[in-house]
């Protein structure tokens, strides 16, 4: 079986985690996690980076950072994984979900001012695929109605919108290092935060809302509770195997560009022939190779090429199904909203296997079998 996802080590993991045990610091705030922090800031060139225990968890933190108030609503993608919505949900926000763009599947920037009310706070963007939504429109119309832009970037590390790397471009990003990420630690993820003034708060926020991280730089005398909070630090045996990952970035890159363009010349044809669309990616965006999906004509279609994909031994997925339409989107009155191109792609979205190190072998196998469907 050709597996769907496949955890890739890039082998010096293990020592570096020997390391942190040798330093006698594996809890938060470790020496990896600064320098794994460190060089997140410097790869994407963004303001603060605070590593945390997951992208669900730093997406919270920045729920928090606004201080939502009953009543206020947060506008986030319909066609998204289940943290993008829950975490703003779990702090008090009232989801307002919004439709897609038919071509990159990002939040539809044309259709965003007409779901903006007087208690819209924030805008929620996810870069679906890695590949960057319309930043430019999107903040204009943030900075016209004086709201809060959030970049979930679990699929983008490393992509690029206007020659800028995704996650320099809301108040705040959050990243994923989750197994199935393109990097990862396992579980972990990151807060990206491009405004200065919201730096020390984020701090407090991941330290259990204490002013721990001050002390330690003995910026004050007293180390005590100041804010909300929660437990949101990295453990450095984490940012140690995050460390080792994040040293060979390039190298992972290179692996999944390679992939993503075998997939794209060998299913050309074939897609053509048989009304299949590809990927879109814009002129304008560097795409983070995070997956390879086919938009089939039908559900039906979709169906049997998963199964088809199964009988010969490759595992396909389909992916998120519309957040409105969830037992828990409907409690929060997803009724009301029309995302018709969300419904539409949800039912004809297929993905195949990308790991970085599907071997040429293992793509040869899938592009030929899928070329015979
Ligand atoms: C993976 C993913 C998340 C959640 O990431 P965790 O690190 O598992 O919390 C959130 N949003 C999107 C778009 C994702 O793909």
């Amino acid at each position: 079986m050709i597996p769907f996802n496949c955890p890739y080590c890039v082998g010096t993991e293990a020592e570096l985690i020997a390391t942190a045990f040798a330093n006698k610091s594996i809890s938060g705030d470790g020496p990896f996690g600064k320098k794994a922090q460190i060089q997140l800031e410097k790869q994407l060139g963004v303001k603060k980076a605070l590593l945390t225990t997951s992208c669900t968890h730093a997406l919270e933190m920045a729920a928090i950072l606004l201080d939502l108030q009953p009543g206020d609503e947060v506008i986030i993608p319909s066609y998204t994984f289940v943290s993008t919505a829950l975490a703003f949900v779990m702090h008090g926000a009232t989801p307002v979900f919004a439709d897609i763009r038919p071509d990159t599947l990002n939040i539809d920037e044309t259709k965003l001012e007409i779901l903006i009310t007087h208690r819209t706070r924030a805008i929620v963007v996810v870069h679906y695929a890695g590949v960057g939504c319309e930043m430019d429109t999107i903040m204009d119309i943030a900075k016209r109605h004086n709201l809060i832009v959030i970049e979930d970037n679990a699929h983008g590390l490393y992509g690029k919108y206007k020659g800028k790397c995704l996650g320099n471009f809301g108040t705040f990003a959050t990243q994923s290092f989750h197994e199935t990420k393109n990097i990862t630690c396992g579980e972990g993820g990151a807060l990206l935060i491009n405004e200065q003034s919201y730096i020390e708060r984020s701090e407090i926020i991941c330290e259990k809302g204490t002013n721990r991280s001050r002390f330690f730089r003995g910026e004050v005398d007293k180390y005590t509770w100041v804010d909300k909070g929660s437990s949101y630090v990295l453990s450095d045996i984490l940012a140690a195997f995050l460390h080792a990952q994040l040293n060979e970035a390039d190298k992972i890159q290179i692996k999944r560009k390679t992939i993503w363009n075998y997939y794209y010349e060998h299913l050309q044809d074939w897609a053509i022939t048989n009304n299949i669309r590809l990927p879109i990616i814009p002129e304008h965006c560097e795409q983070a190779y995070h997956m390879f999906y086919l938009l089939m004509p039908s559900l039906e279609t979709r169906t049997n090429f998963i199964k088809y994909l199964k009988e010969n031994k490759i595992a396909a997925v389909f992916h998120y199904l519309p957040l409105h339409q969830s037992d828990m989107g409907q409690k929060l009155g997803g009724k009301k909203y029309n995302c018709p191109v969300t419904e539409d792609i949800s039912d004809r979205l297929v993905r195949l296997p990308f790991f970085n190190d599907m071997s040429e072998e293992e793509l040869n196998i899938v592009t030929k079998v899928v070329n015979t469907f």
